[in-house]
């Protein structure tokens, strides 16, 4: 097919995929103001704004001319990182020379004088519902290095690439004090989460044998660094403040481009290579393949992945001992690039005492941001205001919308080995809905089954989830590009870089 015509046809279902998510968010935001602040907030975070063609937009047109004209405000002196453009910022020297020397005899690569009850909570590594929480109270807040030190130990990795133990310790040590502690909730416990999770992912029956050591490899370690150096504000703060992130990497996926740069370029420094004794084309496909799920974190491209993962949903082929048939390189970096997208995506599937402390965390860090806003007389982002916020329907929303259509697909890919995890995302959020504060006036439902018109300030609760119907000639062409994420211009002809390359292993 010309590439003009392929190219039409991948967007083509994309975007009327996105279109049917659009109609559910404006219906949601004139349900009440709080259905609003929700939608509003889905609208922004997983539907990609800069690739858009002419679609019906969620928002009314005043807020968007509003926050255009924000965008015009004067450009933000932001401290010099002093020096050149080429310089990536936010690497810094870190002092732990005597925790890696005092480290590397010990059981998980961390110094603790609790390295009993961490080996206990360690025993869950391959367990959903690990209480990473208390992996970090036991380890002196490195949980991080603890959990990829016992992933690496459980799945053999370092020997198999030839990690030497103190380069792997040291490594991982510089990535975790790059990851910022006083954001309260993309620092590195999010990443050990992340981490962990995208391990156990990998390892359900289904994808048994299916992906490469150097594929899983490249998962954990993309899933480790995806958030390295995040500053606890969303992309779009950084482009309406005209950060120097943001003019770095032009507007696009900025927080995503400077995790990759970042954790790649941690590995220069003093005894981190961590893949110095891979060959040169395991190393150039494994940075590929990390460039591609790192980026694909990138909420915005949410809606992408999630009709590529359905496309596999549908035309899905099985071995006759149950494992997924994978038998082409694109088709297991997408499995890959969900798999981290999941992982990333997974708070409301872990036990409801986990996911609720994810919850006060993230609630946290967007009224922060909100607070900075509002300081800089900006208009305060959905969700970061903390007098308007309604935690309990964001929560609500974020899996009716966005957390429950992709595990949903994600347990009819790998079915049924991710039903646990589906039940307790379907439990989680029936909890969540019924902690709503109810509004004074029950919600009236006229006998047509149309809803009445709302009062000024009446809430409705969200009646009814939301379930994506596509099919498969409506996405006929998705997908079959790195891992699907149909990404903006600049990166043509990189696309394919990761296929055929699966022999690259040795
Ligand atoms: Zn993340």
């Amino acid at each position: 097919m010309p590439e003009a015509n392929y190219l039409f046809s991948v967007s083509w279902g994309y975007i009327k995929f996105k279109r049917m998510l659009n109609r559910e968010l404006s219906h949601l935001s004139e349900m009440s103001r709080s259905g609003n602040q929700v939608s509003e907030y889905i609208s922004n975070t997983f539907l990609d704004k800069q690739n858009e063609l002419e679609l019906p937009c969620a928002l009314p047109k005043t807020r968007e001319r509003k926050r255009r004209l924000q965008q015009q405000q004067p450009i933000q002196q932001q401290p010099h990182q002093g020096g050149m453009m080429t310089q990536i910022s936010g690497v810094k020297k870190v002092s732990h020379s005597s925790s890696i020397s005092g480290s590397i005899g010990n059981r998980f690569g961390v110094k603790t004088d609790q390295e009993e009850l961490l080996s206990k909570d360690l025993e869950d590594i391959n367990k959903w519902g690990l209480n990473i929480f208390k992996v970090a109270e036991h380890s002196q807040n490195r949980p991080l290095t603890c959990v990829m030190y016992a992933i690496f130990q459980e799945r053999d990795l370092m020997r198999t690439f030839k990690i030497p133990t103190d380069t792997f310790v040291t490594f991982m040590l510089t990535l975790e004090g790059h990851y910022h502690s006083d954001v309260a909730y993309h620092n590195s416990l999010h990443a050990a989460d992340v981490a962990q999770s995208t391990h156990i992912l990998l390892s359900t029956p289904a994808l048994d044998a299916v992906f490469t050591d150097l594929e899983i490899l490249a998962a954990i370690f993309a899933a480790a660094i995806h958030d390295v150096d995040h500053p606890g504000v969303s992309n779009q703060f950084l482009i309406n403040t005209n950060s120097e992130l943001a003019l770095m990497y032009n507007d696009e996926s900025v927080l995503e481009n400077h995790h990759l740069a970042v954790g790649f370029k941690l590995l220069q420094e003093e005894n981190c290579d961590i893949f110095q004794n891979l060959n040169k084309k395991q190393r150039q496909t494994l940075r590929r393949m990390v460039i591609d799920m790192v980026l694909a974190t990138d909420m915005s491209k949410h809606m992408s992945l999630l009709a590529n993962l359905k496309t596999m949903v549908e035309t899905k082929k099985v071995t006759s001992s149950g494992v997924l048939l994978l038998d082409n390189c694109t088709d297991r970096m997408q499995v890959l690039c969900n798999v981290v997208h999941c992982a990333d995506l997974s708070n409301p599937t872990k036990p409801l005492d986990l996911y609720r402390q994810w919850t006060d965390r993230i609630m946290d860090e967007f009224f922060h941001q909100g607070d900075r806003e509002r300081e800089r007389g900006m208009e305060v982002s959905p969700m970061c205001d903390k007098h308007t916020a309604s935690v309990e329907r964001t929560q609500v929303g974020f899996i009716d919308y966005i957390v429950h259509p992709l595990w949903e697909t994600w347990a009819d890919l790998v079915h049924p080995d991710a039903q646990d995890i589906l039940d307790t995302l379907e439990d989680n959020r029936n909890w969540y809905q019924s902690m709503i504060p109810q509004s004074p006036s029950p919600p009236f439902y006229a006998s047509d089954g149309e809803e009445s018109p709302l009062q000024e300030g009446e809430d409705r609760p969200v009646a009814s989830k939301f379930q994506f119907e596509l099919t498969l000639d409506e996405q006929e062409g998705l997908g079959t590009e790195g891992c699907g994420v149909v990404v903006d211009t600049g990166r043509d002809g990189m696309e394919t870089a990761t296929q055929d390359e699966s022999s690259a292993e040795t």
